[in-house]
């Protein structure tokens, strides 16, 4: 497995493989793998010749009062995960080499940021488009893969791929959960034991909604009202939104009849959370 330090050193590598007609897959993280990783990492490896994997923890999609600073990192063991999922390279640049001085382009999108996470985190995508452009221009995927779990970040990967003309084709993976449902993520180290429990509250609020859809509930507000009454039920939780949405626009929807996204984020203690779920009433 190779180590690429620099976006040049990267850009060589790539560029090389292509040349020898190496198709390149790439999987962009922040590190601290865990399982949600890996299944990205185990969904491209049959895919292309190159497997890459990004690690960065990209400054830009942090707002002033997020954890940049706190962001869990183990990068030795991120490593012999990688090279054990069959990884062929690490991109493992450092934010001045991403960043140098004087940098100043942003990729905005219009609309598809104005929705749920969006509203509370005002610059978070703006950032993630960004760094995304900036890795699909330096290790040139023609495929790259997101998991589900982020589910606008996603979306907004989809359309500035489109509105870019990138020839890449974007994948999604689904979402991985521990054995009693929690969504993993690198922020799940952040719990204590209590938090742990309360977090539990976002799946099975998940599974709430689908009862209820499946029992013949339509109205949105309806089972948000059920939902945030139970989340309130669990210690140290504090629900940022509960929405119901086109899976394609995130607008809101007024009635539960075609696929629905249902998207939450609650904060439990300090660690912001978030699940979602795409629910379809006919099934
Ligand atoms: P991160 O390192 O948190 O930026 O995540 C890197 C990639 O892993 C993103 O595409 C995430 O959507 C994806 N990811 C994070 N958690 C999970 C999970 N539980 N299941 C599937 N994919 C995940």
């Amino acid at each position: 497995m190779d180590i690429l330090k620099t976006k040049s050193d990267m850009r060589e590598w790539s560029k090389k493989k292509k040349k020898d007609s190496k198709t390149i897959c790439l999987v962009p993280t922040m590190g601290y793998f865990h399982q949600g990783h890996i299944s990205l990492m185990e969904k491209g490896k049959p895919l292309c010749d190159e497997l890459v994997v990004s690690l960065f923890v990209n400054p830009a999609q942090f707002g002033p009062n997020e954890d940049l600073n706190s962001y869990p990192s183990n990068i030795e063991n991120d490593l012999a995960l990688a090279e054990k999922a069959g990884v062929t390279a690490v991109f493992l640049p450092d934010k001045k080499n991403i960043y140098p001085e004087n940098f100043q382009t942003q990729i905005k999108l219009q609309d598809l940021p104005k929705f749920l996470c969006g509203k509370f985190r005002p610059v978070h995508f703006a950032g993630v488009a960004t760094v995304v452009t900036k890795l699909f221009n330096i290790v040139m995927p023609d495929i790259a893969i997101f998991g589900q779990k982020d589910y606008q970040q996603l979306q907004i990967i989809k359309q500035l791929t489109l509105d870019l003309d990138f020839d890449i084709k974007i994948m999604a993976g689904d979402i991985i959960r521990e054995k009693d449902g929690l969504a993993m993520s690198s922020r799940n180290a952040y719990l204590s034991k209590v938090q742990r429990t309360s977090a539990l509250s976002l799946s099975k609020s998940l599974n709430l909604a689908k009862e209820l859809i499946a029992g013949g509930e339509k109205n949105p507000a309806a089972v948000k009202n059920r939902i945030e009454a139970f989340i309130c039920t669990f210690p140290e939780t504090n629900i940022e939104y509960i929405s119901f949405c086109n899976p394609k626009t995130l607008e809101n929807i007024d009635s539960i009849e075609n696929h629905v996204l249902l998207a939450i984020a609650v904060k439990v203690g300090k660690t912001r959370l978030i699940d979602n779920a795409l629910i379809n009433p006919a099934q």
